[in-house]
């Protein structure tokens, strides 16, 4: 079925900037799917690498997105689901157009300063992954959810990305009002009608109505009002939605100018991505239109705002956390790279590992929000040994002399099924299970069968054919 857009929203799009209505309707009629991953700079970490995965995933060859550092077009949409790299988190599938978020953090931010980032409605986790790949080791980056399955789906991915230095929480944005001035950097890429998406997703049709762009509006005002107490002063703002619609774009910056003091930072644009300029029509305010006909990518909206006033953060007082006791931590550096420079906590019999910057501010942040994951998770003391947790395998921590077993294809993808793929080796108890030097998650070795400690929740669930 061609992809039917709703004649009211086209109608409400004449005289934009950017917008051709002919070609707007055809690109979305010829309904092309654009596939773009991104890659994991933490743990790809050689050009070798990363050509390894860019390979397997498209053997046709690849192309970069242009405002992206490790952001890859591939000409055909491989199966993820099947490919070991993408669940030892090698690269996060993402929409070419929110890459864009790159350009505009490192216009706005000194990225060698150390930050404290909130992503306030980060579900599913593609601008947070995004955004720890840009920070330096001792900036700290919230990644929050307020649906609390979309939160667990977030901690998930997090976790899969291996960063250490990310907490992921489950809050409504007013909670962040108890945070006042904490933060340097707020992205807000909130809940929209979805229009930008129509030509991927034309399931989302349907659910589009004038009035259900209004709601998403208000919506919106409420989110950022929620939100920008807990900008500090000069603090920057980028929001972003992927909707067309002005309501939700051009005239939340005339909002947010009229209501805060904010001053909009122009964004530098290379004009052969084809991304337009918008200004606003009451505060002359810049944001930027991705338009799927002018681009390679999906409808997106992006701004960035300095804060130009605002309450001065507050004192904290220092509060403790509970370290882990040396014997805990005699058990740890068995499994751990202790040479680094991390923290190492206990929260309820749980071992958790995270750099100074973070370690600093978690009980803060512990005592402010419902958090679900920390840091990394190393595992759960037992009396005699650690139950290594998968937040461990999926890090960059894991010890160099773990043993580890290297596994094939098709037995990779039993393994990532949580099944046994039966394999032969001399390796007794614990080891770290890998494909292509990845880490994939945890077995316990038997004489006769291994104990599969892969997370049953993040098991594949879809029948392996044509291996
Ligand atoms: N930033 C995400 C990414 O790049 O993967 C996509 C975020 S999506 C556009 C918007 C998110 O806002 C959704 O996860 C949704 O659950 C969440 N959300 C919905 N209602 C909200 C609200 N009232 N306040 C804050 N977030 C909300």
């Amino acid at each position: 079925m061609p992809n039917h857009i709703p004649p009211a929203l086209v109608a409400s799009l004449a005289g934009l900037p950017g917008f051709n209505k002919e070609t707007f309707l055809a690109v979305h009629a010829a309904a092309e799917k654009i596939t773009s991953v991104r890659l994991n700079p933490l743990k790809l970490a050689t050009a070798e690498k990363r050509s390894e995965v860019l390979i397997t995933l498209s053997p046709q060859g690849h192309s970069r997105v242009p405002w992206s550092t490790e952001g890859y077009y591939l000409p055909e949409r491989p199966s993820f689901t099947f490919d070991p790299f993408f669940h030892a988190g090698a690269y996060y599938v993402q929409e070419a157009s929110s890459m864009f978020l790159e350009q505009a953090v490192r216009a706005t931010v000194d990225l060698n300063a150390p930050l404290k980032v909130l992503d306030l409605c980060a579900a599913p986790g593609g601008k947070s992954t995004l955004l720890q790949s840009l920070l330096n080791e001792e900036s700290i980056l919230v990644s929050n959810e307020v649906i609390k399955p979309r939160a667990a789906l977030l901690a998930d991915n997090v976790s899969r990305w291996g960063a250490a230095n990310v907490v992921v929480s489950n809050n409504d944005p007013r909670d962040f009002s108890r945070l006042p001035g904490y933060f340097d950097l707020i992205v807000i890429d909130a809940p929209c009608s979805g229009s930008g998406l129509f030509r991927r997703d034309p399931e989302l049709i349907p659910e589009w109505s004038p009035e259900n762009v209004v709601l998403c509006s208000q919506r919106q005002q409420r989110i950022l009002a929620d939100a920008l107490p807990a900008l500090k002063e000069e603090g920057i703002l980028i929001y972003s939605t992927c909707s067309f619609s002005q309501e939700e774009d051009e005239m939340i910056l005339d909002w947010l100018a009229a209501h805060f003091e904010l001053e909009n930072i122009p964004l530098p644009v290379d004009e052969a991505w084809q991304i337009v300029p918008a200004v606003s029509p009451k505060s002359n305010c810049t944001g930027y239109r991705f338009y799927p006909d002018r681009l390679k990518g999906e409808g997106f909206f992006i701004a960035c705002f300095r804060k130009r006033s605002g309450e001065s953060p507050r004192k904290w007082k220092e509060q403790k956390v509970a370290a882990l006791a040396a014997k805990d931590k005699e058990k740890l550096s068995h499994w751990i790279d202790m040479s680094r420079d991390q923290q190492y906590l206990l929260h309820q019999d749980e071992a958790l590992i995270m750099p100074p910057a973070l370690y600093k501010e978690i009980a803060l942040l512990q005592q402010q929000l419902y958090i679900r994951k920390a840091g990394i998770k190393a595992g759960q003391l037992g009396a005699k040994e650690l139950i290594p947790d998968h937040q461990l395998a999926a890090s960059t921590l894991v010890a160099a002399n773990i043993p580890r077993v290297e596994l094939d294809l098709p037995e990779a993808l039993l393994y990532l099924r949580k099944e046994d793929p039966a394999i032969h080796t001399d390796i007794k108890g614990w080891a770290l299970i890998q494909y292509h030097q990845m880490p994939l998650g945890w077995a316990k070795i038997l004489p006769n069968r291994m104990n599969n400690y892969y997370p049953k929740e993040q098991r594949i669930l879809k029948e392996i054919t044509g291996l």
